[in-house]
């Protein structure tokens, strides 16, 4: 788990006093922030960068690669003698899920495509702060970094992968444009359902996927928040959402999403999305009310992105899907291969 959290509006100017507490000398503190803050001086110069301290830009135009971990990992040893203070992420889960691999891989051997896994992390990370810019992902929260890699896209899930330290500060979120806002907020809606309506459900994950599926329903279809209530409810909602998939597992949305995020490279959030809206025969009570909330905040799904792929495309989108064994196992139970087949797959993928 996390082991320490600030929250609050405004909360994000305690970074420095924070950070002071583990500086190491000549090792600088490296910030990777978003570059939809690259033009935001007012922004920027909340960040204190010190001695040799260095900032770099990400883009989220595409999801975290392993491929692309490594390059982080050894320009940073070309750059700097000692292994740097800490990794602070700033972003959303694309940025933070960069933060956390990089701070594991800056420590540990190989390739980060070598980790992807379960526990296969043997050192502790450099110490890492995740910052979140927009609320939905839980990955300020989770066990695992989800990367695309030469073979699969899966994530690094370990003890050493959490944050050291979370930033909560909901103004951070106030630039996020609607429908990205939507996208990813349905990824904790999703998280919920698929951990509440898992066979994998106990205790510990369903008290908090019950709040944080509370919480996305007053946010979504409720009258009565203002907007300031609404963007910190919804950062709670990430979190508890996060903090119920850590024990339990997510379902049938999430695995068909990888395999539209593999093969036509569809983002996460959006992804998730696109398939949950043809789910009715798995998650019917909330199937209706997730059209319910496109409805009320005019939000566009795309449609159609499967109607043109290739007998090759399709195959390997569904190979994908397939391969997420403990998702259908939890969706499903330990008979899933009897109900989840490749033909019904594929009947599923054509109407999206
Ligand atoms: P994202 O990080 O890709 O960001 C989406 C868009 O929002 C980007 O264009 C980004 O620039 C923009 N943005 C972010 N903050 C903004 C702000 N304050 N103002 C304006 N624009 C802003 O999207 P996401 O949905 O947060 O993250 C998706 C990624 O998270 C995927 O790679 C997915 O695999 C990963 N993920 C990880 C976990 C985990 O537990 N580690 C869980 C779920 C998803
Ligand atoms: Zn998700």
């Amino acid at each position: 788990m996390v082991p320490k959290v600030v929250f609050g509006e405004g909360c994000f100017d305690q970074l420095t006093s924070i950070l002071s507490s583990h500086k190491k000398e000549k090792a600088p503190f490296i910030f990777l922030v978003d570059d939809v803050f690259e033009k935001n001086t007012e922004f920027l110069d909340r960040i204190n960068l010190r001695f040799n301290d260095k900032l770099i830009f990400i883009s989220a135009e595409e999801e975290p690669k392993t491929s692309q971990v490594d390059d982080l990992v050894k320009d940073i040893k070309a750059e700097f003698t000692y292994a740097p203070s800490g990794i602070i992420g700033i972003g959303g889960g694309t940025v933070m899920d960069l933060a956390k691999a990089v701070s594991i891989m800056l420590i540990n051997k190989g390739s980060a495509a070598d980790y992807q896994g379960w526990d296969l992390v043997k050192q502790k990370a450099v110490y890492h702060v995740g910052i979140p810019t927009i609320s939905g992902t839980g990955a300020e929260v989770s066990r695992t970094t989800v990367l695309t890699g030469p073979v699969r896209k899966l994530g690094i899930n370990s003890d050493f992968t959490p944050f050291d330290q979370v930033i909560l500060d909901p103004d951070l979120t106030i630039g996020v444009p609607k429908n990205q806002w939507f996208y990813t907020g349905m990824d904790c809606f999703i998280h919920c359902v698929e951990s509440l309506n898992g066979t994998f459900l106990n205790a510990f994950s369903q008290s908090y996927g019950e709040k944080a599926y509370d919480l996305c329903l007053e946010i979504f279809l409720g009258d009565s928040l203002s907007e300031e209530e609404s963007r910190a409810k919804l950062m709670m909602a990430s979190w508890h959402g996060g903090m119920s998939i850590a024990y339990s597992q997510v379902g049938v949305a999430h695995a068909m999403s990888y395999g539209l995020g593999y093969v036509l490279g569809t983002k996460h959030g959006v992804g998730n999305c696109i398939v949950f809206q043809h789910l009715e025969e798995f998650y019917p009570k909330d199937v209706a009310l997730f059209k319910k909330m496109v409805e009320k905040h005019n939000i566009e799904i795309p449609q159609g992105i499967c109607k043109n792929l290739s007998r090759e495309q399709m195959e390997t989108m569904i190979t994908v899907a397939l391969g997420m064994v403990p998702l259908w196992e939890n969706a499903l139970g330990s008979n899933w291969e009897a109900i989840i087949t490749p033909e019904k797959l594929k009947e599923l993928y054509l109407r999206m």
